[in-house]
């Protein structure tokens, strides 16, 4: 037998199994009003509730909602509710431009788009057929005495999510989820996790990127209660952990930097030790890092590696029974590494050194964009980006980028896409943007410019010109004028001397 495996799953079971549970619990400090604590059944019935209303919007399967928001219960009930009824959830970057999410709401076809309250004052001037503001506006788009329509052909190859991210090139690309993408990697991610229903998530990782990695789902299918963070601060993660019984977060190595500073203050014995175990990707985090997290705050670190393009599980890092043990700092060097390919994931090295990866959780293509779709998945493997080794045992350990890619606490941000802001300030004659590392942020997008002959300008000018049309996280947090920048014979900026400066202190060349 085949039965097609949808998002649907996941909310379907926590309606069954653990309806009477609170399944997630919203962020009591928000400007929409707040959800409180909603047991699965109620999450399950608003969710029909969303479908009802978009049906009689007349916005059927296959078409697309944009939402920009940061975390809230209700856009949790989107990433649940809107692809299970065969539509296409496209969540955004709260952190984008107006400019930028016009850009995607465009691109990616939305009928419907949703704004946290929050944002609405700098994204006014993006519009869409229907536009509402999540709180009051969205309770009244939910119809709760009509049933909802159903997914009349249910597809485990439709697209559930597009989900835009930073690539090489100066615009977004949309990757194209499936079902069974997002299906595998909840599973997956799971089962290496080992969650139960005695799991208490809290939200530490925005859940527009890779929809929250795709935990949402993982935890629903669990009966895990879901606890919404709004914004990050390391005080109130541990306050939140205590409070709730935490015993599962993720979140890039930022994330961790926040809790450790604000553990230094914490009065009394630090909430959830050997309980919370935390999952942390988006850069490799320095094994000093990780050993303070085990130690300081008694958690278990495990470390993920993956792209929005993957789900993102392609390998996992959990201290296995074999380093119980170890000293804690060859523990940590072991925990320093990517990982091992997740069940079903398999990962090969290119002449050149890139990871490539094949399975069932990489994507099925960018949206409307065929020539990136191809290069990226060229020969049947999936191209990362990344450059990396293998060990014996099959760990993985990421060491520089082929990509032209910024990874700035947690977030990418494509070197060109800032280039070309610079570069279209008439006193700037070359340019070239790069990642330098960071304590705090992993990596510093850092602008080198050669002004053009006769011009005069400062740092603080090029710096305004950027923020006017980027986010603020792509703004370079560092100008350095030079002469001449390194040039290969054909005239080819030479990034990886112009790096080599900054990184010589430097194991890897990715922070
Ligand atoms: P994104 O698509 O925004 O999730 O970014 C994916 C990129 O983050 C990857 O291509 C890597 O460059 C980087 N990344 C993610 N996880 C890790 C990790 N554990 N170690 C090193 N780099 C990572």
């Amino acid at each position: 037998m085949r039965v097609p495996l949808t998002t649907r799953d996941f909310l379907d079971r926590a309606e069954l199994v653990y309806g009477d549970r609170i399944g997630i619990v919203d962020e009591p400090a928000q400007p929409a009003p707040s959800l409180g604590e909603v047991t699965w059944r109620e999450v399950a019935r608003r969710g029909r509730a969303l479908q009802a209303g978009l049906d009689a919007l007349g916005v059927g399967a296959g078409e697309r909602i944009a939402v920009v928001s940061h975390n809230a219960a209700r856009l949790l009930e989107v990433l649940l509710a809107v692809p299970s009824s065969g539509r296409v959830a496209v969540p955004v970057n709260f952190r984008l431009s107006q400019e930028e999410v016009r850009y995607i709401v465009g691109h990616s076809g939305a009928r419907v788009l949703m704004v946290d309250p929050e944002l609405e004052p700098a994204l006014g001037g993006v519009s869409a057929e229907h536009r509402l503001v999540i709180g009051e506006e969205y309770e009244q788009l939910l119809r709760f005495d009509a049933e909802p329509v159903p997914w009349a052909e249910p597809d485990e190859d439709a697209t559930a999510t597009i989900n835009y991210t930073s690539g090489t090139t100066a615009r977004p690309k949309g990757v194209q989820m499936t079902h069974r993408n997002l299906w595998v990697n909840a599973v997956t991610f799971g089962m290496h996790m080992q969650v139960s229903d005695r799991d208490v998530y809290l939200h530490t990782l925005p859940m527009f990127h890779c929809n929250g990695w795709g935990l949402p789902y993982t935890m629903a299918g669990l009966g895990a209660r879901q606890i919404v963070l709004r914004k990050v601060d390391g005080a109130e993660i541990l306050r939140r952990v205590e409070q709730h019984g935490v015993t599962m977060m993720s979140g890039a190595p930022a994330v961790w930097n926040a809790v450790l500073e604000a553990a230094e203050q914490w009065d009394g014995e630090i909430p959830g030790r050997d309980r919370v175990r935390v999952v942390v990707a988006g850069a490799p985090p320095p094994s000093r890092t990780i050993a303070r997290i085990e130690a300081e705050l008694g958690w278990e670190f495990n470390q993920i590696y993956g792209l929005t393009e993957t789900a993102p599980l392609l390998t996992i890092n959990r201290p296995r029974a074999e380093y119980d043990d170890l000293e804690p700092e060859e523990r940590a060097k072991r925990l320093s590494r990517a990982g091992v390919p997740a069940l079903g994931t398999r990962i090969a090295i290119s002449e050149s050194g890139e990871v490539l990866a094949q399975g069932n959780t990489v994507l099925a293509g960018y949206w409307e964009n065929p020539d990136a779709s191809g290069e990226a998945l060229e020969g049947g493997w999936f191209h990362t980006g990344d450059g990396g080794t293998v060990d014996d045992g099959g760990y993985v350990t990421i060491s520089d980028r082929k990509k032209d890619v910024i990874i700035t606490g947690g977030e990418n941000v494509s070197s060109i896409e800032v280039e070309d802001v610079l570069f279209s300030h008439p006193a700037v004659a070359e340019v070239a943007v790069i990642g330098v590392p960071d304590d705090k942020w992993g990596e510093m997008v850092t602008a080198l410019v050669v002004l053009a002959e006769g011009e005069e300008v400062g740092e603080a000018e090029l710096v305004a010109h950027c923020r006017a049309s980027l986010a603020g996280y792509k703004v370079p947090k560092r100008v350095e004028f030079r002469d001449e920048l390194a040039r290969t014979a054909t005239g080819k900026i030479q990034k990886f001397k112009l790096r080599e400066s900054f990184w010589a202190d430097s194991e890897r060349q990715v922070n």
